[in-house]
């Protein structure tokens, strides 16, 4: 079986990653999200399980200790980690794996897998960007002061990824995920090991 491809998901909170993920999720059934484990509090409509698990502190810190996570950050105040057994069962299986993580887990990752693949989500502007956070109504103000601080310092890391997506009409966006996808699994190394027997058939 030919090893699934992983994606790596970042950008700035209010981008609009969570969205743009959900289009991916529902044009390509290849692609599998991993859930990722965190100390923050579910928000309104978050379910353990579906959205993260939702951890304590404390248990978090266990897992860490015990070498349960491929990466793991502290991001606006809360930890979050990407668990590895996980993604050591679902590429064995073969899957596309997609990783919806922040820029310090993406470098991380990046170190332990050199051919996954980067995606940054830019918002359309600042003023988008800080509009989408207060719209959301979830987070203190507080919250949103320091999200949009941590913005400007993840932007600065755009050059780390391979692609840049601007998420301005959320259907073009979902367009550029999806294509980016299929572009990446149609690389030659990809193909020559999954069409192999076609290859060789067709050489002659
Ligand atoms: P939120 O609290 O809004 O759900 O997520 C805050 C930030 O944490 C987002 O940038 C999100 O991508 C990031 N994040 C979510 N899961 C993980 C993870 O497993 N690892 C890392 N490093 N960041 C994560």
């Amino acid at each position: 079986m030919s090893k699934g491809k992983l994606f790596i998901v970042a950008g700035p909170s209010g981008a609009g990653k969570a969205t743009l993920v959900r289009g991916l999720l529902a044009a390509d059934s290849r692609v599998q999200l991993s859930i990722s484990f965190t100390s923050r509090a579910p928000r309104e409509g978050e379910e353990d399980g579906r959205d993260y698990h939702f951890v304590t502190r404390e248990a978090f810190l266990a897992k860490v200790e015990h070498g349960d996570f491929l990466e793991h950050a502290e991001v606006h105040g809360n930890l979050y980690g990407t668990s590895q057994s996980w993604i050591t069962e679902a590429m064995a299986a073969g899957q596309d794996i997609l990783l919806e993580i922040d820029v310090q887990g993406a470098q991380q990752v990046r170190r332990a897998f050199d051919d996954s693949v980067g995606i940054f989500i830019l918002p359309p502007s600042s003023e988008v960007l800080e509009q989408r956070l207060r719209n959301r109504g979830t987070d203190s103000e507080e919250a949103i002061v320091r999200r949009l601080a941590n913005a400007r310092g993840e932007i600065g890391r755009l050059e780390e990824f391979d692609y840049a997506i601007v998420n301005e009409h959320i259907d073009q966006a979902v367009r550029d995920i999806v294509g980016i996808v299929r572009a990446e699994r149609c690389r030659v190394p990809a193909q020559a090991e999954r069409h192999c027997a076609l290859i060789s058939s067709l050489k002659g």
